[in-house]
């Protein structure tokens, strides 16, 4: 792994999103599992900081129950995806989840 002395601190990583490198200390650390207080054992990606405000900072609020309710063992892909694309229809039409109503 490349590593000077001097410039120990001003790594670089790649955004995950554009694919430009980044300064470390410029860049956004992107968490895939979404809990990016609980670091032990984990990898972060990174985006750079136009990206970061181009990604939807909504919370995701019941998408993992959601897809621990539609995921089951030995389900294909396709399979999984229509169950998500129906789930999520089903929650758009549902009332307490618009987003207008903000
Ligand atoms: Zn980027």
């Amino acid at each position: 792994m490349w590593r000077s002395r001097k410039s120990r601190d001003r790594r670089t990583v790649i955004c995950i999103a554009c694919g430009d490198s980044v300064l470390r200390e410029n860049a956004r650390e992107y968490d895939k599992e979404g809990d990016r207080w609980n670091r032990r054992d984990k990898e972060f990606e990174y985006l750079c900081t136009d990206c970061d405000d181009e990604i939807c900072h909504q919370p995701r609020d019941g998408l993992e129950s959601l897809i621990l309710s539609i995921e089951s063992d030995g389900l294909s892909r396709e399979e999984f995806l229509d169950r998500y694309a129906d789930a999520v229809a089903d929650a758009g039409e549902s009332p307490e989840r618009s987003e207008r109503d903000r």
